[in-house]
């Protein structure tokens, strides 16, 4: 059966990190709502620009557009044998939005992760996360440095200067924090209700510990 996993956290939780290596051992797409808006912020469309006001602001992007662009994504082929959802949905219409656009093919979300991370180490996390513009690699100047300072070490990026996200400032953290709290976190309960949701804590672990227990989750899940 097709895996169609969210997963949920706040701002600098791991998502991308963990969504990444999921995708590759379960061959599964990996679809980041944030990846998708930042591609199209850096190709200066139209598109673009409206999406990078809010991003840049640290505020979310007005459900209806997510939910346009998310649909379309999903009707791409390779949704078809499962995907793995990274920063969406982020409030509680993009998640009863995304049901319904499920239910329209008889398909559901088969498993909701959570990532626990208290406040004080996301700021942490995030104000030292730098990013290769080139592989999409994530690094964290304090808990997962890059072997040359300032560069991207995978073999194939030739040393790609590192890239620290315009909202990965102090200010913007907190105002995404305080959007999580407000908006995205409901979510986590509308999950448990439906009994999918799994809570991992991720606080104080290396990305391959908190790796470990995931894959210990979307493993029993798959043999239920
Ligand atoms: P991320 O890379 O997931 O942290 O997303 C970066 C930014 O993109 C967020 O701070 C929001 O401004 C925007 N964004 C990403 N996903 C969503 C979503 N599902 N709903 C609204 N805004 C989003």
């Amino acid at each position: 059966m097709a895996q169609r996993i969210v997963l949920l956290g706040g701002p600098g939780a791991g998502k991308g990190t963990q969504a990444k290596r999921i995708a590759e051992g379960g061959a599964l797409s990996h679809i980041s709502t944030g990846e998708i808006f930042r591609a199209h912020a850096e190709q200066k469309t139209e598109l673009g620009q409206e999406l990078q006001k809010y991003m840049s602001k640290g505020q979310l992007v007005p459900d209806e557009l997510v939910c346009e662009i998310v649909a379309g994504r999903l009707c791409e082929a390779d949704c078809r044998d499962g995907y793995i959802l990274d920063g969406f949905p982020r409030s509680l219409p993009q998640a009863e939005e995304l049901d319904r656009l499920l239910e329209e093919r008889g398909e559901s979300i088969t498993i909701a992760v959570d990532l626990e991370v208290p406040d004080d180490e996301i700021v942490d996390r995030l104000s030292a996360r730098r990013t290769c513009p080139n592989c999409g690699r994530i690094y964290n100047l304090k808990f997962d440095p890059p072997a040359q300072d300032g560069r991207c070490g995978e073999a194939a990026c030739g040393g790609a200067e590192l890239a620290h996200r315009e909202d990965d400032r102090e200010e913007t953290i907190r105002e995404r924090l305080k959007v999580y709290h407000e908006i995205t976190e409901p979510i986590i309960s509308f999950y448990a209700e439906k009994g999918l949701l799994k809570s991992v804590e991720a606080a104080n672990q290396s990305p391959d510990d908190i790796a470990l227990k995931i894959e210990e989750i979307l493993s029993s899940a798959k043999a239920t």
